[in-house]
């Protein structure tokens, strides 16, 4: 892609990135009012597509903004801009704004939402650490509770996330982790948590978070492993005395913690379970997803 000019999907179009603007008056740049989705593609296959499309339109409705075109046609615009790039590993990045508007908040004064998909290569997020794990801190922002604004709406406000991550910059560590409004391990700024204890894997609930998709890829893959697992409200002093620790996500992928507030976890980084479903969820993207390219 180096050679090529990157092509984004604008509204129906496949322009160059130098012409790929949109309106100052777009009210997802004014207030956040959008919805968006990250997904990948893994050696020209991109994985879980239905499951991003399906949570992108779930967000999109809870907010009632109407994605202008089927989730079908979305799923085409998707695979086109990642071909369009000749791209095998990718991120992708789907974005719905409300679109253009005046400068009151009132989205009923946008008739258009702005439709833009973004394809880049991708490396792995956490580099060498995967190998090491990585270093986390708990925020002390709290996790916005749903009865404020729902962590399954997956808005273009991510202000909550980005406060905890520059908590997690000037601590000098690589992710934080927040709680939620009563004190209970959430969610990462950008990926789910899970924990290990005695042999079972547990990760909060699903009513303070995002829906990670990582995150039910890898209940699955404990189901498969045989390895016990289960949703539990974790509690700080769980998450500091836990065997093992890791995250997932789109971006992340299964990424193990080697330390949060600087309590060392468990005896080696990555744990032998971490360490299982690593390699597990390794193996199910180089065999799974949608094809992009004829094979
Ligand atoms: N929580 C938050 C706040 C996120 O932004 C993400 C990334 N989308 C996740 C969890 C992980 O979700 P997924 O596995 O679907 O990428």
């Amino acid at each position: 892609m180096s050679e090529r000019e990157q092509l984004i999907y604008l509204n129906g179009e496949l322009v160059p990135r130098e012409e790929a603007k949109i309106s100052v008056y777009d009210h997802g740049f004014l207030y956040g009012d959008g919805v968006f989705e990250g997904i990948r593609a893994y050696d020209g296959r991109i994985f879980k597509l239905d499951e991003h499309v399906d949570r992108l339109y779930d967000s999109a409705k809870a907010i009632m903004l109407e994605i202008p075109m089927t989730k079908e046609k979305m799923k085409e615009a998707i695979i086109e801009t990642v071909r369009a790039n000749e791209l095998r590993d990718a991120y992708i990045r789907v974005v719905v704004s409300r679109g253009e508007g005046d400068l009151g908040l009132d989205p009923e004064k946008c008739p258009e939402p702005n439709v833009v998909i973004i394809a880049e290569p991708m490396e792995p997020l956490y580099g060498d650490l995967y190998e090491k794990g990585i270093e986390v801190i708990t925020a002390s922002v709290r996790r916005i509770p749903p009865d404020a604004l729902d962590p399954k709406i997956k808005s273009c406000n991510y202000l909550n996330n980005i406060l905890a991550k520059i908590q997690a910059n000037l601590a000098g560590a690589d992710e934080a982790i927040m709680l939620d409004h009563e004190g209970y391990v959430c969610e990462g700024t950008g990926d789910n948590v899970f924990v290990v204890e005695d042999g079972t894997v547990y990760t909060p609930p699903e009513d303070t978070i995002l829906r990670g998709i990582t995150r039910a890829t890898v209940m699955e893959i404990c189901e498969e492993l045989g390895i016990p697992v289960e949703e539990k409200r974790i509690t700080l002093g769980e998450l500091y005395a836990a065997d093992e620790v890791f995250l997932t996500g789109t971006a992340a992928e299964v990424a193990p913690v080697r330390k949060v507030d600087g309590r060392k976890i468990g005896e080696e980084c990555p744990g032998p379970i971490t360490r299982r479903i690593m390699e597990a969820f390794r193996e199910l993207t180089k065999k799974e997803g949608t094809p992009v390219y004829e094979e």
